[in-house]
């Protein structure tokens, strides 16, 4: 096939996110990535493309549930590192230090394995969304609280208008999202 036109990994990732109004709740402009995974060349090139936008190369990826695991594993996986998933409360079987916040839709509990993380390990944290920056926080805490060094973040989205940088830039300058709303 000929290719008329090369698509940047940021025009086709637009393209396949999917906008679904008032979810969760009323008011609410839901960044649906899900179409992206139908896509195996497009989470690759994803991936690829975090990595390249990355200062240096970190010794752990940390994601964050649910929707950090998927492209999570593939960072994970590209770099050969240490995969280390922050989740929900409750869902950890093992001995976890918690952290609650805020977010853009409610109140949560993000928890994390105690003794997972090496300390001093630069640690990248990855999750699909930058909204308020409350989520990215409350997992920079965590890793902080293992010993962990906050070495980056990388997001395939970034909602720009509900300002989450300023919650995390503090955290690191090596800050990566593909796309921003
Ligand atoms: P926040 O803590 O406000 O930065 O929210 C980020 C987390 O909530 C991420 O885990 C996202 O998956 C999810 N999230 C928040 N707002 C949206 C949105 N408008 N569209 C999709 N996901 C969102």
């Amino acid at each position: 096939m000929i290719q008329t036109e090369t698509s940047t990994v940021a025009t086709r990732l637009n393209a396949a996110i999917r906008d679904v109004p008032d979810f969760p709740k009323p008011g609410i402009l839901f960044k649906d990535i899900t179409p992206v995974f139908l896509d195996w060349q497009l989470c690759d090139d994803i991936a690829t493309d975090i990595i390249s936008q990355l200062k240096a190369k970190p010794d752990a990826v940390c994601v964050v549930e649910s929707r950090g695991f998927f492209i999570g594993m593939l960072l994970a996986n590209k770099l050969q590192i240490p995969l280390v998933p922050v989740r929900k409360k409750g869902k950890l079987p093992a001995r976890t230090k918690s952290y609650t916040y805020t977010l853009e839709y409610g109140s949560a509990t993000l928890e994390i394995h105690e003794g997972v993380i090496q300390p001093g390990w630069n640690v990248l944290i990855h999750d699909d969304v930058l909204a308020t920056g409350g989520t990215a926080m409350a997992a920079a805490e965590l890793v902080k609280a293992e010993g962990g060094i906050v070495a980056g973040f990388a997001f395939i989205v970034e909602l720009g208008f509900l300002s989450g940088l300023g919650k995390i830039s503090a955290y690191t300058q090596d800050i990566v999202s593909i796309i921003t709303y």
